[in-house]
This record gives C-alpha cells, structure tokens and sequence, in this order.
C-alpha cells in the first residue's frame, strides 16, 4: 500500500474532472491527445483509463469527421 502511494496515482484526466462524454468539439482538449501527427496517444502514455480512452477515441473520429481535427497532419521535418 505504501507503494501504491509513493508512486504517483495516474488517474484518468476524464474521470479526475468527471468528464461523462468527451467534449468532441474542443479541439483544444482532443489535441491534448493526439500527438503532432495527429495520432491518438496510447492509454499507456495518457493514463486515461479504458472507458475514457474509448470515448476518447470515438470524440477523436468525430472531431476528424468534422474536420475539427486532422486524420494526420504533415510530417515535420
Ligand atoms: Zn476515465
């Protein structure tokens, strides 16, 4: 237990605020989860738990489909 507490809890960015369904058009927040080219960042590396990573991904594609996020963006080199 004192483990479990000495590290850092990663909770879920979503669940922390309480966030039921994933805002689709603020793309500010969406952004927060994508990486520079546009990909979803892995659960492993976002810490959102499974249910939001879901919502998440499903705000992701809708934001996409809306134009409001791009389905990748160029390549920085
Ligand atoms: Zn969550």
């Amino acid at each position: 237990m004192a483990e479990f507490d000495r590290r850092r809890k990663r909770v879920c960015r979503f669940c922390e605020d309480k966030i039921d369904t994933i805002p689709y058009l603020n793309d500010r927040l969406l952004r927060r989860f994508t990486n520079e080219r546009g990909k979803i960042v892995p659960r492993r590396i976002s810490g959102t738990c499974a249910f939001h990573q879901r919502r998440l991904t499903n705000a992701i594609k809708r934001a996409r489909h809306l134009a409001i996020l791009p389905f990748a963006s160029e390549v920085y080199r």
